[in-house]
């Protein structure tokens, strides 16, 4: 069985092609396109990549084309696409503006491509749905709940991805498969041992921090939209919802300029005002730039206001993972959000830390009670793996 993920942005179009025959995980082909205008052009071309490595001889041999959706009304989970669910990210466009419209125009292209070809769409939201009611809740009036304004929570086949690595890695087989299967019995496969706590820290262009236990998602930093929790590279994260009216009225702006800021000049961009890259703004910090230091400890002390919640709520932690551009790469950022907390047990090891770069890896010291890990994310994978079993079960 082969499955061809797709990952669309406004202007790219990234691919990985998974064999999942003779029950192996196989990474067939990845690939992708940067400043794509002609995306027809763009599928057509990934198509012949495809081929041309021999991956494919045809795309009738593709059981599915899965996609890492990001949100829509009223549906979460992995789901096959259709008018139904197109129209409901649709409706959700406004929350993730930089990324449902790219997918809708792109899973049309792909439909009319490959009109044989089963099209699954694993949405972001879905990994935190069961975490509780309480904390997916905002205290608005209940109309405001009953047109979505609530706590989604994203990143989700990326965290999903930490609970079953990390588990893996602490040899808790039964937590693996617990969440594992996750979206077959929501989170109620029996576990054989004491509970296991994990905070995972997917640092990267965008930023959310998850607490699980036992697999299943407690809670997590990113609320209603993308725009929130921590900062992001040119994402405002948290804000106070008076300083929108506030900074409407005093500057002068419409509240689409006021949108259009705090989503393309926010975030880390906006606070260091020179970059949206953590690389930039390290060199920068480097050369004693006092924004840019201020930009760095904005996003440290934001992760760590984060990682405290969850320790809190877990009752402790068993282990926290890194991932994603800043996490699996960023040993001084790993260092900064890990400082002083022997108290709780936490305590990285500063020579394994500084060597680790984008591989799985142990970086606490052996006297550490908690155990930290890096481990490259493979959202992909999960999203090849739930379409995958969408296709065997529906
Ligand atoms: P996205 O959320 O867009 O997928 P990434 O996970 O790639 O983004 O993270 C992007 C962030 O990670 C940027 O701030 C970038 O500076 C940082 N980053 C990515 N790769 C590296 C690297 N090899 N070395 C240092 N920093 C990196």
């Amino acid at each position: 069985m082969k499955i061809l993920v797709a990952n669309i942005g406004s202007t790219s179009l990234k691919w990985r092609l998974f064999d999942f025959s003779n029950n192996a995980e196989r990474l067939l082909h990845k690939g992708g396109f940067e400043r794509v205008s002609d995306y027809p052009k763009a599928i057509e071309d990934c198509l012949a990549e495809l081929k041309q490595a021999n991956a494919i001889q045809s795309e009738t041999e593709l059981s599915a084309v899965g996609f890492k959706t990001v949100i829509a009304k009223d549906i979460t989970g992995c789901v096959r696409f259709d008018e139904r669910v197109l129209q409901a990210m649709a409706d959700y466009n406004g929350l993730a503006p930089a990324h449902n419209p790219p997918y809708i125009t792109g899973i049309k292209l792909f439909a009319q491509r490959m009109p044989g070809v089963p099209l699954i769409g694993l949405f972001e939201t879905a990994f935190h749905q069961f975490a509780p009611e309480a904390v997916q809740r905002y205290a608005v009036p209940e109309a405001w709940r009953q047109i979505g304004v609530r706590r989604w929570g994203f990143h989700g086949a990326s965290h999903k991805f930490m609970a079953e690595r990390s588990a893996e890695l602490l040899c808790r087989a039964d937590v693996a498969e617990r969440a594992r299967q996750l979206y077959v019995n929501h989170g109620t496969t029996p576990i054989s041992r004491e509970p296991l706590r994990v905070i995972s820290c997917h640092l990267g262009g965008s930023t959310s921090i998850t607490g699980i236990l036992n697999g299943v998602s407690i809670g997590t930093s990113m609320g209603m939209s993308p725009q929130s929790g921590l900062p992001q590279n040119n994402r405002v994260g948290d804000l106070d919802a008076e300083a929108l009216p506030y900074a409407v009225k005093t500057l002068g702006i419409t509240v689409e300029e006021a949108q259009r800021q705090l989503t393309r000049e926010g975030g880390l961009k906006g606070l260091s005002g020179l970059s949206n890259d953590i690389r930039d703004i390290g060199e920068a910090a480097l050369q004693g730039n006092p924004q840019a230091k201020l930009a760095l400890e904005t996003y440290v002390a934001s992760a760590r206001h984060w990682l405290g919640s969850y320790f809190l709520q877990l009752n402790g932690t068993d282990a926290i993972v890194f991932t994603a551009g800043i996490g699996e790469n960023r040993a001084d950022m790993r260092a900064a959000i890990c400082a002083n907390l022997e108290n709780l047990g936490i305590k990285l090891d500063p020579v394994k830390n500084q060597g680790t770069r984008a591989v799985e890896a142990i970086i606490s010291s052996a006297d550490s009670q908690v155990k930290i890990f890096v481990i490259p994310t493979n959202e992909e994978l999960v999203v090849a793996r739930e379409a995958k079993r969408f296709l065997e079960t529906k």
